[in-house]
């Protein structure tokens, strides 16, 4: 049986990657510190014979046997990266020499969830893997960004230094059900603030875009990427090309949640992207995976997930 370490496993992502690959054929080892996901998102997976969960810090060693590993350990949203940041470049970075040093022991293949974020704030628009990005290397953004332009560094130094099979995920801003209410990214903060009837928080103008990809199709991406043959390494792109303001995504949310929540505007934080899209041409063709959920089906799901937390005083 094939037994999958998921680093990050009881987070956002990582609970759901555990949840599609836990089965009678598959063992999967979540190892989690809980800094930013929950026991809560893990709980109903406790019960399989094939799921097992380490409390681990992978800035530490781990030493166990695992035929495949996705590193999905990094607190993801601003307001927790930059809370405590150098552990955030410590988790990114150690954080891949261990998970990389374990591959290479064991002979795994290794998975890295990277991110949008290595293009910084892109000049070219929608953002391809070819383009080397713009990235601040000493702004408050800087501990995630460029942590994970070294993980990446990293990855493809093993893999050429030790032939290690890599495969490099770069993730575009994906939501859904078991994001944290108080994560601070903009789907979550909408919805939570459309449900309690408060104000609406846009940073800057809301001109700014993104694009948002919904959990299971990023979650798809994710595994069909893993199942590449040896020679695919990425960097891939992975998310919805479907690009919006934070006003019009303001709007939808205020629209779907049925909220009568007015709109008030903020300061925008240093460093944020003006524009974002991801190109996913080659996702496209090599791994033959393009997203199905559209904005608006996966923006309910989300906002029944909340509302339920909520109706029943679980956060
Ligand atoms: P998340 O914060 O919900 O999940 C991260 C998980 O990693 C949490 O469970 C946290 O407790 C764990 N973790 C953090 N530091 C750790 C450490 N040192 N040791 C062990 N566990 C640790 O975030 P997410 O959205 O699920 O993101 C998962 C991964 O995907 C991250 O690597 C993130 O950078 C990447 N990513 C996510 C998005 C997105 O939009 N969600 C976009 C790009 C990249
Ligand atoms: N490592 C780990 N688990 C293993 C093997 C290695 O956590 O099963 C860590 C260990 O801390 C090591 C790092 O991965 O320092 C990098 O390993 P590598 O073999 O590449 O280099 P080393 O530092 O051992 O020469
Ligand atoms: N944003 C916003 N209001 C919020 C939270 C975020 O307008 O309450 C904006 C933020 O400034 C950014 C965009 O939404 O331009 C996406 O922010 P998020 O933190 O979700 O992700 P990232 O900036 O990492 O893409």
């Amino acid at each position: 049986m094939k037994t999958i370490l998921i680093t990050g496993g009881a987070g956002f992502l990582g609970s759901h990657l555990c949840e599609r690959l836990v089965s009678d054929q598959t063992s999967v080892v979540c190892v989690d510190n809980y800094f930013t996901g929950s026991k809560a998102n893990i709980r109903h997976l406790l019960g399989h014979s094939n799921f097992e969960v380490i409390r681990h810090d992978v800035t530490f060693p781990l030493y166990i046997e695992v035929d495949e590993i996705f590193n999905m350990a990094c607190p993801a949203s601003p307001t927790h990266y930059q809370y405590d940041p150098v552990q955030t470049t410590k988790t990114s970075v150690h954080g891949a020499i261990n998970m990389l040093g374990l591959a290479k022991r064991v002979k795994a293949k290794i998975l890295q969830a990277s991110t949008s974020e290595v293009y910084g704030d892109p000049e070219v628009h929608p953002q391809t893997e070819d383009y080397w990005g713009r990235v601040n290397p000493i702004g408050i953004r800087s501990c995630y960004d460029e942590g994970k332009r070294c993980a990446e560094t990293l990855f493809f130094d093993y893999w050429r230094q030790h032939q290690l099979q890599i495969k490099v995920a770069r993730i575009f801003n994906t939501y859904g059900p078991r994001m944290h209410p108080n994560d601070g990214r903009v789907v979550s903060n909408f919805i939570v603030q459309a449900l309690r009837g408060e104000d609406i928080t846009i940073y800057g103008d809301g001109a700014q875009t993104r694009s948002f990809c919904y959990v299971t199709d990023l979650v798809e991406g994710l595994i069909k990427l893993m199942n590449t043959s040896q020679e695919v390494t990425g960097p891939i792109n992975l998310g919805n090309p479907t690009e919006m303001t934070m006003l019009e995504l303001a709007e939808r949310v205020i629209a779907l949640s049925g909220s009568q929540s007015k709109l008030v505007f903020k300061p925008l934080p240093q460093d944020d992207p003006k524009q974002r899209k991801p190109d996913i041409t080659v996702a496209k063709a090599s791994l033959d995976w393009a997203p199905k959920v559209s904005l608006d089906d996966g923006l309910k799901e989300t906002i029944q997930y909340f509302r339920h937390l909520f109706d029943n005083h679980l956060a």
